[in-house]
């Protein structure tokens, strides 16, 4: 067979931070049927999909939803509200706010970026005094990336707005929730976002192929003066259909199937419940970094991500030898180590649909893995886990924390 490999036995292992593990519900419903996107039945799964994706955003406000990656839905949030030539204030958190950073700026923005150092959150107050400088008010709009995906760093959102708010800025807020969305509280309304950005593939448990805009009225009114050139993202198209029950073009109908069905699964078990799974399996993961004797990426302990954990090998080491012997020796993936940090940390993702089993097994994979590899380490980091989780050792500071 053209392609064949050896067979793996065994459920691989894909402990990405997305994409994540598609539960076998969400399998199921977008196994079945296409429908057609005009019909009666199609109009009710907008509703509800629609619906649905609100709760989660937590906003009684307009969520677009494109068949895209999360990629798309960047570039939709900065062509409906901003103008050629807008300047737009963002934070180096790590590779995917540089990327969204060169993103507008090929698009015809003017990005500023405040560096940081890939380790520590969003700076709030260096935003607020950006801000403040700003007597113009040439900053139409502040983007942050919530949880940065290549360093395991969560950033206060709340704190963001308050820092707009303090400096009497008009700037639009926008971030950037990819692999937050579903894994890590998040307040659309209460928290003041103007624009924030999902995708399917990593909190939502849905293959990739989906990606989403929650909006603000302040952004809505942007749009309607906003020059940017856009056609497929079109807002106001999007919401137009969507008032009817459908879209401008043809939606991922199988995988609106599956949003539909995942957004039951997380209403089962209960957004919070669902988010404290996140930080006790993020804090199980750390206590075994610790014991393993690693650095994590992140060195804020109130920063660190309930989503993924990235570890950093010590100089001279490879990260992606840990990673080959993952795949090799234990049928598990791992993510690579991103931009400045390629070769240099290897990441664990913990986020979606898991149990107290897989983060263990993922975690004593992991401590496999690095034996393989003959990674000099302590061993007994999965006894540090076990010790975690089942409360014989008592979470460090900030291990719990959102
Ligand atoms: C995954 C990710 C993206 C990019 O999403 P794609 O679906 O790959 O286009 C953007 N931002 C963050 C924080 C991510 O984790």
């Amino acid at each position: 067979m053209i392609g064949h490999q050896t067979r793996r036995p065994g459920a691989h292992f894909l402990q990405l931070p997305g994409p994540t593990t598609t539960p076998q519900r969400v399998m199921e419903a977008i196994a079945r049927p296409t429908i057609n996107h005009r019909g009666p039945e199609f109009r009710d799964l907008t509703v509800e999909a629609l619906e649905g994706i609100r709760a989660i955003f937590r906003t009684s406000g307009s969520v677009i939803i494109y068949p895209s990656s999360g990629t798309g839905a960047w570039e939709a949030a900065l062509v409906n509200a901003l103008s050629p030539g807008d300047a737009v204030l963002m934070y180096e958190t790590g590779w995917f706010s540089t990327l969204w950073c060169r993103l507008a700026r090929k698009i015809g923005l003017e990005p500023e970026l405040i560096p940081g150092d890939w380790r520590t959150p969003v700076d709030a107050e260096a935003i607020g005094q950006r801000l403040r400088e700003d007597k113009a008010r040439r900053i139409k709009a502040v983007c942050v990336v919530h949880n940065e995906t290549s360093t395991g760093v969560t950033s206060d959102l709340a704190a963001v707005r308050r820092a707009i708010d303090e400096a009497g800025h008009p700037a639009l807020l926008m971030v950037d929730l990819v692999s937050s969305l579903a894994s890590i509280d998040y307040r659309h309304d209460e928290w003041g976002v103007d624009v924030a950005v999902g995708g399917s593939q990593k909190g939502l448990m849905l293959p990739p192929g989906l990606s989403f805009n929650a909006l603000s009225d302040k952004a809505l009114a942007a749009s309607r003066s906003a020059r940017l050139t856009r056609s497929y993202w079109d807002w106001a198209e999007m919401l137009e259909a969507n008032a009817r029950g459908f879209f401008p073009y043809t939606p991922a109908i199988n995988l609106l199937q599956g949003l539909r069905e995942a957004i039951a699964m997380l209403q089962e078990e209960g957004l919070d419940a669902v988010f404290a799974r996140h930080r006790r399996a993020a804090a199980a993961t750390r206590a075994a970094v610790a014991q393993w004797g690693f650095e994590t990426q992140c060195r804020d302990a109130a920063a660190h991500s309930p989503v993924l954990t990235a570890v950093r090998m010590p100089d001279g080491v490879s990260a992606d030898a840990v990673r080959e012997s993952a795949l090799e020796r234990c049928n598990m993936s791992l993510g690579n180590g991103l931009g400045q940090l390629d070769d240099k940390v290897f990441r664990i993702g913990h986020l979606g649909d898991f149990s107290d089993a897989l983060v263990l097994g993922t975690i004593a994979a992991t401590e496999a893995a690095l034996a393989f590899a003959g990674v000099s380490h302590r061993t007994g980091g999965t006894e540090a886990a076990i010790a975690l989780l089942t409360g014989q050792r008592a979470a460090q500071p900030g291990e719990l924390a959102a």
